[in-house]
């Protein structure tokens, strides 16, 4: 018990430390250079947050919370998702005074309490942007190019972007309307959570795996559209194909949060065990005056962490581990091993990453860890030659050494 991890957690243990920097950095680098700026918001927030933001209805808010009461008796929720409190947080530190404003977050921790499986855990990692106050469909174009270039540059390539709209408050009201007089006379052969979902989520239905074979024939939200929202899905395709961005259009994605308007997408990885869902985002034009604020405009999607790191996995596209070392300091006897002690602090100093032997290891199991560390370069200090001013650079892979002096050796291999 003590040395297991709780149900649907996981470490992120040294060895895969290196691929979630590089989708750190990968993300910063892609959004920066788009003008969108970096926030972090707290791990938990009032829970009534996500009821308003989330939607009551949300299989997220009433099944998949944590909430509890804390000391001071507020209700708190762990965050399910990372949009409700970047809201909470533009409208708290008044980002919406010069606009669009753009941003990003990264490695934000999610909680839900789902049924645990690959891909699928209780603590989870997101990435995500978020737009506010920007309205036409180019900027819905901009955030889909984000996404697919976020997971191509982690080396993520058999992707299929779908693409949908489930329209505006007024244009879906009439659509549910048509929606729900065609499930009436089947929902006595529908599932159980399709039947609780007909009264207040019935677009929920359309998502439905158990039951997608009876509804082939459902209205589609897309045919109904009202004509400004038709408008909003002919520009956002103009300009994906603009940006020469390919998808498919799927008339049943409806995504699982309540805030969504408009244009909804999700990006899938078709790999060997099947497609992997591994972003998801859209647009919602209401949430910001929902939470308390002014009427604006947003868009933003959020990417698994640990579902990009198992799509690497899937197709073979995960990143080789670094070395640890570009250098190790291989020294005999003591006075060699204070200069080791210098040299290590000078190759560090230089940006290098080096080490020396802290265990009192002899001249062979020194090099021998040298080796399985992967240090491409080791430096043999020995006393007698470093009375000559001289240390021994010898390169592993080619099994060769040189002689170089002990004030060029910093030098030699910064270049
Ligand atoms: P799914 O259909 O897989 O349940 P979702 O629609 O609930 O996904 P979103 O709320 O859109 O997911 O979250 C965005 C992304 O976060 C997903 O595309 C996925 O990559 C990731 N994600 C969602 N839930 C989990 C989870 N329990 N464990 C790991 N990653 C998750
Ligand atoms: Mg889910």
């Amino acid at each position: 018990m003590l040395t297991q991890a709780p149900k649907g957690t996981v470490d992120m243990l040294p060895r895969d430390a290196h691929r979630w920097q590089s989708i750190y950095d990968n993300m910063r680098a892609v959004c920066e250079r788009a003008g969108y700026r970096e926030i972090r918001t707290p791990v938990f927030e009032h829970t009534e947050l996500f009821q308003r933001g989330v939607g009551d209805a949300t299989d997220v808010v009433q099944k998949e919370m944590y909430t509890f009461e804390d000391k001071g008796h507020r209700s708190i929720t762990l965050k399910p998702e990372g949009t409700a409190g970047a809201v909470r947080a533009y409208l708290e530190g008044h980002l919406g005074d010069s606009l669009p404003c753009k941003l990003y977050y990264a490695q934000c921790p999610c909680f839900r309490y789902e049924k645990p499986q690959a891909g699928r855990l209780r603590q989870f990692h997101q990435n995500g942007v978020e737009v506010f106050g920007a309205k036409d469909a180019s900027v819905d174009a901009e955030v889909i190019q984000l996404a697919m270039k976020l997971l191509q540059a982690n080396g993520l390539t058999q992707l299929r972007l779908t693409i949908n709209s489930i329209g505006c408050p007024d244009c879906r009201a009439k659509y549910l309307e048509k929606l729900r007089a065609y499930l009436e006379p089947k929902l006595s052969g529908l599932c159980k959570t399709c039947q609780e979902r007909f009264e207040r989520n019935p677009l929920r239905i359309l998502d439905c795996k158990e039951d997608a074979a009876k509804l082939a024939d459902a209205p589609a939200m897309l045919d109904n559209l009202c004509p400004d929202c038709a408008e909003h899905f002919e520009k956002l395709k103009s300009y994906l194909a603009a940006l020469g961005i390919s998808y498919e259009i799927d008339a049943r994605i409806v995504r699982g949060l309540d805030y969504y308007t408009r244009t909804v997408f999700e990006v899938i990885l078709d790999s060997p065990q099947g497609p992997l869902t591994v972003c998801g985002g859209g647009r919602y034009d209401g949430l910001v005056e929902e939470l308390g604020g002014p009427a604006t405009p947003g868009i933003g999607f959020g990417m698994g962490i640990e579902r990009m790191i198992l799509a690497q996995d899937l197709t073979g596209a995960a990143p080789a581990e670094p070395a640890l070392y570009d250098a190790f300091v291989v020294t005999m006897g003591d006075s060699a091993r204070l200069e080791g002690m210098k040299l290590v602090s000078e190759l560090r100093d230089a940006g290098l990453r080096a080490d020396l032997d802290h265990a009192a290891r002899s001249m062979k199991a020194q090099f021998k860890y040298a080796n399985k560390l992967g240090a491409p370069k080791v430096i043999v200090i020995a006393g007698d030659e470093l009375e000559k001013g001289i240390v021994k650079l010898r390169d592993m892979a080619a099994s060769a050494e040189t002689e170089v002096p002990r004030d060029q050796i910093v030098s030699l291999l910064a270049k």
